[in-house]
C-alpha cells in the first residue's frame, strides 16, 4: 500500500514536480567518477567514502583507492595497516576498517557479488538504512527512497517549507514522491539540488528547478535569513579541536607516519599528538588508544622496558 499524499500537495503537482527535476537532471547532473561505472565495488567504495566528507575531497582518493585496492577480494586481503594509510587525508578512520570488514565479508559469504536484498545489505558489517538503500538503489537500480542529508533538505523544504520535518515524515514523503522505476536518478538529482542550489544557509530559488512546487521558496526569496537562522541553530556543535575525535585522529596520522611493522611508546605518543602533554594525561591517552584498538584502527602491546618494573604500553597500526 503506497504511503498517504501529504495533505498539502497535489498527485499532479508532484508528477509535474518529478518530470521537470528529471529534466533537469539529465541536462545538469554533477560528472562524479562513481557515476560512471556500473562496479559494485567502486560505488560502495564511494558510498562509504562520501559519508561525512565533501565531494571535492573525496574524488582524488577515490582514484587513488582503487588502484590500491581494486576489487572486493584484494581489499580484503589487504593488511588493514595499508588499507588505514591509504584513507588518510578523509577522516573518520573507522570508516576504512568497516569498508575492509564489508569487503572480507562479501568476498567470503557471497561469491565476492554485493548482496541484491536490503535485509543482506543491512547485515554487512556497519551497513545502516541509508547505506543499503544507496547500495540498493544505485547499485541494482531498486525504486527505493536514498535520504541524505541534502535529499531531507530539499524534500522538507518542497513539501513542508520552512517547518521542522520529523525523520518519519521525510521518509513517508520520500516514499510517496519517488518517481516510479526513475529512483537511482531522482535521489541523484535531489542530491545535486541539495549540493548546489539548496543549501542549508543559501538557497538560490530563483535558479532551481523545483522553485514552482517548492512550498519553502516564497519565504526565502522574501525572507533570505530565515535559511541562515535555521541552519546556525542546527549547526550547536562541539568544537572540533580538542575534542576526542580530533585527538583520535592525531593518534591514527602519527601510527600512519611509523615505518611499516614498527610501533611507539605512549609516553611519546603523548608527547607527539598533544603539546601540553604531561604524566597527569596518560590515563585520557590509555583511553583513546584503547577505543582504537576495539575499533581495530590500532593494535596495543604491552613490553617489559628494561629497568623498569612496570610494562610498557607500544602503539601500531593493527
Ligand atoms: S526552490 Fe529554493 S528552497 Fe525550494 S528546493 Fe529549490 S532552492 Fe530549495
Amino acid at each position: 500500500m503506497p504511503p498517504p499524499a501529504p495533505r498539502t500537495v497535489q498527485q499532479k503537482v508532484l508528477r509535474k514536480a518529478q518530470i521537470t527535476l528529471l529534466d533537469w537532471y539529465s541536462q545538469h547532473a554533477r560528472d562524479l567518477p562513481w557515476r560512471r561505472t556500473k562496479d559494485p565495488y567502486a560505488i560502495l567504495v564511494s558510498e562509504v567514502m562520501l559519508q561525512q566528507t565533501q565531494v571535492d575531497r573525496v574524488i582524488p582518493k577515490y582514484d587513488e583507492f582503487l588502484r590500491l585496492f581494486p576489487t572486493f577480494q584484494a581489499l580484503a586481503a589487504a593488511p588493514t595497516a595499508d588499507v588505514i594509510r591509504a584513507w588518510s587525508p578523509l577522516g573518520y578512520n573507522r570508516r576504512a576498517v568497516r569498508l575492509q570488514a564489508i569487503a572480507a565479508q562479501i568476498a567470503e559469504c557471497h561469491g565476492g557479488e554485493l548482496p541484491e536484498d536490503m535485509k543482506t545489505l543491512l547485515s554487512l558489517p556497519g551497513v545502516g538504512e541509508y547505506t543499503a538503500s544507496a547500495l540498493a538503489c544505485f547499485i541494482h537500480g531498486q525504486n527505493v527512497p536514498v535520504i541524505d542529508t541534502n535529499v531531507r533538505r530539499v524534500l522538507s523544504r518542497v513539501f513542508r517549507g520552512t517547518a521542522s520535518v520529523a525523520p518519519m515524515e521525510v521518509r513517508t514523503i520520500a516514499q510517496w514522491a519517488l518517481p516510479l522505476g526513475r529512483g537511482p536518478q531522482w535521489s541523484q538529482a535531489l542530491m545535486d539540488i541539495g549540493a548546489t542550489l539548496c543549501t542549508s544557509q543559501r538557497p538560490v530559488c530563483p535558479q532551481c528547478p523545483l522553485e514552482l512546487y517548492c512550498q519553502a521558496a516564497a519565504t526565502f526569496r522574501k525572507h533570505p535569513a530565515v535559511a541562515e537562522r535555521r541552519a546556525a541553530y542546527g549547526k550547536r556543535q562541539q568544537p572540533f579541536a580538542g575534542s576526542s575525535r580530533f585527538y583520535r585522529g592525531r593518534i591514527v596520522d602519527c601510527l600512519r607516519r611509523l615505518p611499516a611493522g614498527d610501533s611507539i611508546a605512549v609516553t611519546d605518543l603523548g608527547t607527539t599528538v598533544r603539546d601540553d602533554y604531561e604524566e597527569t594525561h596518560s590515563e585520557w591517552l590509555i583511553a583513546l588508544v584503547r577505543g582504537l584498538e576495539t575499533d581495530g584502527l590500532a593494535r596495543v602491546q604491552e613490553t617489559s622496558a628494561t629497568n623498569a618494573s612496570t610494562a610498557v604500553l607500544r602503539i601500531s597500526l593493527p
